[in-house]
């Protein structure tokens, strides 16, 4: 299948009840709008519901979460003798063996079952505890954690959103021109085109990577440095980018041009990017002005940036940071 973009969709698993599967426990559904007419442009999404792959009925008791925070049970609420947590688990597990091209996975919020953080735990008395995640998420987590994952209520935050999309589309470039043919050689080009990308999530990050790949990398085993690599550039990710993070890439970048293009233009950049900076614009404004000129000026290396085409620009994802 293809996207809007003419590239293939990217496969991401959703909980089903997302998708507008009537598999909730009380029968209904909780169709996001958003995963329907949007991302599914971009995305290949495959639906889950863990609850009913177990065999529970639809509608079913409802079921939740009680014990520690960090190793909950699932059990029912009318009858705490029905315990599916080792069910859950397992079909998590079975779901991370049949599923290595998922690229990412989106979760129904506060679900005991597909909820990522923030789900309500119970004391045995019925008592509330701290909060934790569904027993099925928190597993999918645990067996792949370089893999993107968010909640579909969180998508409605811009930077939120933007963030999740990004690693999605990195972590798909990683699987297809990293992991086809894997090398060091492969990694470090595929860093050098993320580079900034990085930095505008975490500068630290952007550091730490570079000295990995100098200094470690070479005296370790490639699966190794395959595994440390994308868990440590996805975990960066995770942060997110500011408008002084974004300011500071986008100066890094405009760099570039510096022998290239006259006072004037450097003048209309340089306040774009302040203009920006002070939440006068959205992203887009200083990034389509340096890409124009980059696009007559730019070497390779720097045309070549993720950061300056991430995904495809009709989300227009940058349009709201
Ligand atoms: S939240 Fe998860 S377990 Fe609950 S209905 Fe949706 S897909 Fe099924």
């Amino acid at each position: 299948m293809d996207s809007m973009s003419g590239k293939k969709l990217i496969p991401v698993g959703i909980s089903s009840c997302l998708l507008g599967n009537k598999v909730r426990y009380d029968g209904g559904h909780k169709r996001s709008k958003y995963c329907l007419n949007v991302l599914s442009e971009c995305f290949d999404l495959t639906p889950f519901c863990p609850e009913v792959a177990i065999g529970l009925s639809t509608p079913r008791e409802p079921i939740r979460l009680v014990g520690s925070a960090d190793s909950p049970r699932v059990v029912g609420v009318k009858n705490p003798d029905l315990d599916v947590t080792d069910q859950l688990i397992a079909y998590a597990n079975t779901v991370s063996e049949n599923q290595k091209s998922l690229c990412g996975y989106i979760l129904m919020k506060g679900s005991p079952s597909c909820g990522m953080e923030r789900v309500k735990v119970y004391h045995e008395n019925g008592m509330p505890n701290e909060a934790g995640s569904g027993a099925y998420a928190a597993q999918i987590m645990r067996n792949n954690p370089a893999l993107p994952v968010e909640e579909d209520a969180r998508l409605n935050d811009p930077v939120l959103r933007e963030n999740f999309i990004t690693r999605v589309f990195v972590y798909s470039s990683w699987q297809d021109e990293v992991m086809q043919s894997p090398s060091l050689h492969e990694v470090i080009q595929f860093h050098s085109r993320h580079k900034y990308q990085l930095m505008a999530h975490s500068y630290e990050g952007y550091k730490q990577l570079g000295r990995y790949l100098a200094d470690e990398a070479p005296k370790k085993e490639l699966d190794e440095v395959l595994l440390e690599y994308i868990l440590a550039l996805m975990t960066h990710l995770k942060n997110r980018a500011s408008r002084k993070s974004h300011t500071n890439t986008l100066m890094h970048i405009m760099g570039y041009l510096k022998r290239d293009v006259d006072a004037d233009t450097k003048q209309d950049l340089l306040e774009a990017i302040e203009q920006y900076r002070s939440s006068q614009v959205h992203l887009v404004v200083p990034l389509t002005l340096l890409k124009h000129y980059l696009k007559r000026h730019g070497s390779e290396y720097i045309q070549s940036q993720a950061y300056l085409d991430p995904y495809p620009h009709e989300l227009g994802l940058r349009n709201y940071i």
